[in-house]
């Protein structure tokens, strides 16, 4: 018997060369636009001065806020909602990596709520913000069509969430001519967050056959696709965009679980970048779950791999095959540091809690130390070294 709901607002305009539409779709929903991107890519690329002319020629009012720092605080949301306010802005344009886009729609939560950042996390839902126009120019969160906003708490050094429906961004432009200026590196580990995305919704406890659809096609494609797409190929890159945007539906409706929560702490206390995070947890948390329960099965039974034993060896080869570090050891994580990282990952019981299993303090513990042993271990343990 099927039973779900599935809720997926917004406009999405995917095609190169449709960055100058945003003026026409911003204008559309207000008069004075807060632009808010990172600190370096936009201007460095020109971009920012494209962007900024198609809203003026609009007609709008532009406010640039390029102050967003990668896995952004709270304080960098509350500084840029101020801005916003004393400025009567009525439209949020995010312009960026997930980091630029998060920010841009929890700016968006508080300016329609009021308050503080810190008033409107997770487990409360957002249901009121400003209408956003979401630009991703990176291959991996997907937030130009989730409900997440994911922000640092620096005082109690986590990673927080706002959610809710409205935080969904009202249009997203996603135009591949972006994707030129991303180093390789950082083409790999963004495809890494949104392989992870995939591979995650589709063993979430809220997956539903339609979130499977997503799930299941953007995992396909970047399984094929992500090697050239470091390399440099322009066709490749696109096809990252658009899987990383299906990706992002799926866990809009399905949620991501242990790969995720287990990562958090990795950028938190060791500045990784999120989709390295999510990398190097992958193949220990999809092994985790096969070994417990028939879900892992089905996941690669549909993507046509022999076993789950095959599909963990194709992550792992590929994550060797587009340079993600092998263990946790090599990103600086010391052995001494295993028991606190589990007990802090406790903290994420949203995402823990989602997984189709859910695991003991003890088995937390268990696959960090996996994680720390790497790859070329737990091959070796499931007899495929
Ligand atoms: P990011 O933190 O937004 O950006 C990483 C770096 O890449 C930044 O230095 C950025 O420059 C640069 N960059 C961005 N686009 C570029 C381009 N086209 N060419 C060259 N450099 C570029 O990275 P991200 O992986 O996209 O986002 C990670 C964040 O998203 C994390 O905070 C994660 O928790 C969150 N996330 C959110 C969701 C969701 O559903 N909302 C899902 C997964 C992850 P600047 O310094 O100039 O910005
Ligand atoms: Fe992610």
């Amino acid at each position: 018997m099927m039973r779900f709901t599935f809720e997926q607002s917004g406009k999405i305009v995917f095609g190169r060369g449709t960055l100058p539409e945003v003026g026409r779709y911003a204008a559309s929903l207000g008069s004075r636009a807060l632009l808010v991107t990172g600190r370096s890519f936009a201007a460095s690329s020109g971009l920012l001065q494209r962007l900024v002319d198609s809203l003026r020629e609009a007609n709008l009012d532009v406010v640039v806020f390029p102050e967003v720092e990668p896995n952004p605080s709270l304080r960098t949301v509350e500084r840029g909602a101020r801005l916003a306010a004393s400025k009567g802005v009525d439209v949020v344009v995010g312009f960026g990596g997930g980091s630029p886009l998060d920010a841009a729609k929890a700016i968006a939560a508080v300016l329609a709520l009021g308050g503080a950042p810190s008033d409107h996390l997770y487990p409360k839902a957002v249901e009121k913000a400003l209408p956003v126009v979401a630009l991703p120019t990176t291959t991996g969160t997907g937030s130009e069509v989730t409900q997440y906003s994911v922000l640092v708490d620096p005082d109690a050094r986590k990673k927080v969430v706002m959610q809710g429906p409205a935080l969904v961004p009202r249009v997203a432009i996603l135009d591949a001519d972006v994707t030129d200026y991303m180093p390789g590196r950082l083409v790999a580990s963004t495809g890494f967050d949104a392989l992870s995305h995939a591979l995650e919704a589709f063993i979430s406890r809220r997956a539903s056959p339609l979130s499977n659809l997503f799930a299941l096609e953007a995992a396909r494609i970047i399984l094929s696709n992500l090697p050239s797409a470091v390399k440099g190929s322009r066709e490749a890159r696109e096809l990252m965009l658009y899987a990383s945007m299906l990706a992002g539906v799926a866990i809009n409706q399905a949620g991501s679980t242990l790969a995720h929560g287990l990562g958090y702490y990795l950028t938190v206390h060791h500045d990784l970048h999120h989709g390295v995070a999510n990398a190097l947890l992958l193949p220990h948390v999809l092994a985790f779950y096969a070994e417990r329960v028939g879900k892992v099965d089905e996941l690669a039974a549909s993507l046509n791999f022999r076993s789950w034993e095959e599909l963990v060896e194709r992550v792992c080869k590929l994550a060797d095959e587009v340079g993600i570090p092998d263990s946790a050891a090599s990103v600086g994580v010391t052995e001494s540091e295993l028991d606190r990282m589990a007990e802090e990952a406790m903290f994420y019981r949203r995402n823990i809690e989602n997984g189709p299993v859910i695991p003991s303090l003890d088995e937390i513990k268990q696959i960090y130390a996996e994680c720390y042993e790497g790859r070329r271990a737990l091959l070796r343990r499931l007899g495929r070294a």
